[in-house]
């Protein structure tokens, strides 16, 4: 059977033992950084792939040093930790796997990251689809506009910032959509709550810079690749304004969680046909075999973790 375990103050524990004191300090202001990660379960080979884990604690690294968050762990170590769990936990199904690099200090009313200790732990969780899988998904453009560099740097995962994306989508969710577009404060599109946003027109795939206040994210890079080497597509980093998105020939979604994700209608206007779009649907197709350790062309990309047998 399944077993539910985390790795906590550097030890595997059941996940129900693995708790912190209400004064830490990561609870009261957001002092974490956090990856998403998934673990695809291929059936076949009775096996886990867990997808791009090294770039995932490439990134959460970044997140450490802006966030003076020292862990004694290197990327090596984190991704050793992780099989480990994986295997020990023994999921036969899609994962999600969550560590977590926190200001674990129990001491409230101190706002100096370099006086603060910090602590790592890691959770793997039964995961399916994020957004909807049947057909293309309902987008609205956000009230809440993307928070700035300036503010707090949204191209790595810190748990405060998470805010913004969360009364992003709470809206769009209660507004009858299935997810929330954010614009930067000059108007540019930004990013959709959980996921990188991306155009198709007159055949060239465009998505934001970076610098447009974007996670840099890992299925983002995914895609540029797949699209250059698959499709022979040509990809473009630029700034994209509210009304491109409307007039695109496809629009579609990227994101750990989300996977490819077509974008049907925005702001209900149906984006084309309003069905999902032909590149969009081969991405998906490309995508979707590397991710689960079925094209051997992007192995690299995965790292298989066999199962203990019961
Ligand atoms: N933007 C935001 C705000 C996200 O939370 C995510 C999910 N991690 C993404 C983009 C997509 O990033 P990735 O492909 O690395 O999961």
């Amino acid at each position: 059977m399944p077993k539910a375990l985390s790795f906590f103050r550097g030890r595997m524990v059941p996940l129900e033992e693995a708790n912190v004191n209400i004064m830490t300090h990561a609870l009261h202001y957001g002092t974490a950084v956090f990856e998403g990660i998934r673990g695809n379960w291929n059936e076949q080979q009775s096996k886990m792939f867990i997808f791009r884990m090294r770039e995932h604690y490439e990134r959460l690294h970044q997140g450490c040093r802006i966030m003076m968050l020292k862990i004694p762990y290197s990327v090596d170590d984190l991704c050793r930790i992780t099989e480990d769990l994986v295997r020990s936990c023994g999921y036969r199904q899609d994962v999600y796997i969550r560590p977590l690099a926190y200001k674990s200090a129990e001491r409230v009313a101190n706002l100096k990251l370099h006086e603060l200790d910090s602590d790592f732990a890691l959770i793997v969780v039964p995961f399916g689809a994020y957004l909807s899988t049947d057909g293309a998904i309902k987008c609205c453009t956000s009230s809440w506009r993307r928070i700035d560099d300036t503010i707090i740097p949204p191209r790595v995962k810190i748990a405060g910032h998470y805010v913004n994306s969360i009364l992003a989508k709470t809206e769009a969710i209660l507004g009858g959509y299935d997810e929330a577009i954010m614009l930067n404060q000059d108007g540019s599109v930004s990013e959709g709550s959980g996921e990188n946003v991306f155009m198709v027109s007159g055949g060239v795939l465009y998505t934001p810079n970076v610098g447009d206040n974007n996670l840099t994210g890992i299925t983002r890079d995914s895609v540029f690749q797949l699209a250059e080497k698959e499709l022979k597509l040509k990809v473009m980093e630029r700034h994209i304004r509210r009304s491109e998105l409307y007039l695109a020939d496809e629009v579609f979604l990227t994101g750990t969680a989300a996977h490819i994700t077509p974008v049907g209608h925005i702001d209900h206007r149906p984006i084309a046909s309003g069905n999902v779009g032909p590149t969009t649907k081969k991405l998906q197709d490309i995508y979707m075999g590397a991710v689960r350790g079925d094209n051997p062309k992007y192995l690299n990309w995965c790292s298989p973790v066999g199962l203990e047998t019961w």
